[in-house]
């Protein structure tokens, strides 16, 4: 007899992560390649001689510190091995069989459809406009009795557009209230749309609205995996209690606090890589391809069946992209010269 997994794994998609070549440039994964923030290499280093001890389990430093920068309780902040994780404890907190339903819009992040499946739900996806935005209206319209947890990823990944704060609103009003709405804000620091909103505004007198964010993006922390989630205190307590004990580690906890007190820096780096995704958008426009409107650090191009093509010719000049086949590539902003070589490569491109 041979041991018995569950059935349903054979379903389960893998998650593919931005490969890493040597030799090349990497505008694959959504990093940031300036680094972590000034101070923090130094505070991991620090913090690095006491690995024999377990972490602190509750967070308390990191927790006490967001929940005074959002002016809520520590009651309604959880803290997660990278934001990720935050998104599957909600899952694992609210669903527990196959007719509970996860809704989100498709294309959006890769690991919705994993983490769902994880959590034995059944995942509902919506897809985006033919401005590969998020398309509301249908979302809305798909919501069930069933629908446990909606994701609402802005800006979206892949495609990098952004929802407007009154669009969000009137969605989040005709949510119904024992549907958990997850804003999925990874990218929101490089957001400069005037009108796209704060999460941390909107889930204010909400009891079903959570935001989520990372310190993997913009901070530049993707290797250390912690993100963090405020909402109400309910949903917090239920995220808190499917944690995986000491998930968040010690040397993430510092380097998180360390990149909290480094927050012109992240300003400046921030508007940065905006004006270089923007810089990058009108180069690859001007080339003629189709790109998204983008307020994340990287762009879209929906090339459908010449994605691959594209792929391997960014490959053949050194630059890796992150390419989803049959439908598009997204390409990381990097620093300018990492830039001019993607935009360069695009250049040579023959379909
Ligand atoms: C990168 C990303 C996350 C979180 O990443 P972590 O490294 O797990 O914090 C969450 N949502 C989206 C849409 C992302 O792109």
């Amino acid at each position: 007899m041979s041991v018995r997994t569950r059935a349903d794994l054979d379903q389960l998609p893998a998650y593919v992560a931005g490969k890493s070549v040597p030799g090349a440039i990497k505008l694959a994964s959504n990093e940031v390649s300036g680094g972590p923030l000034p101070g923090v290499r130094e505070t991991v280093a620090t913090a690095a001689c006491e690995v024999h001890r377990y972490p602190d389990i509750a967070v308390g430093r990191l927790t006490e510190v967001l929940a005074e920068r959002f002016g809520v309780d520590t009651g309604r902040v959880a803290v997660g091995c990278g934001s990720v994780a935050l998104c599957q404890q909600i899952v694992q907190a609210t669903c527990n069989g196959p007719e509970d339903e996860v809704l989100f819009p498709w294309r959006s992040f890769e690991a919705y459809p994993i983490i769902t499946r994880i959590a034995g739900a059944t995942p509902v996806t919506v897809p985006v406009t033919d401005a590969h935005a998020l398309d509301l209206e249908a979302m809305r319209a798909a919501i069930t009795p069933n629908t446990r947890v909606v994701f609402v990823c802005t800006p979206n990944n892949p495609t990098g557009t952004v929802l407007h704060r009154a669009e969000l609103e009137r969605f989040l009003d005709a949510v119904p209230t024992d549907t958990v709405v997850i804003l999925d804000e990874a990218y929101f620091e490089f957001v400069t749309d005037p009108d796209a909103p704060d999460g941390m505004d909107l889930l204010r007198g909400r009891d079903n609205v959570v935001s989520m964010r990372t310190f993997s993006k913009a901070y530049g922390l993707a290797g250390a995996r912690v993100g963090y989630a405020v909402g109400p205190a309910k949903i917090i307590e239920a995220l808190r209690k499917v944690c995986i004990p000491f998930s968040v580690n010690a040397l993430a906890q510092a380097a998180a606090l360390a990149s909290l007190d480094a927050e012109d820096e992240l300003k400046v780096r921030c508007a940065e890589i905006a004006e270089e995704r923007d810089r990058v958008r009108s180069g690859l426009l001007d080339l003629g391809f189709e790109v998204a409107e983008s307020q994340a650090n990287f762009v879209w191009l929906p090339l459908g069946d010449t994605a691959q093509a594209f792929n391997d010719h960014c490959m053949a000049n050194k630059v890796v992209v992150r390419t989803f086949a049959g439908d598009g590539v997204r390409v990381t902003i990097g620093k300018p010269d990492e830039n001019d070589a993607f935009l360069a490569a695009a250049k040579s491109y023959r379909p």
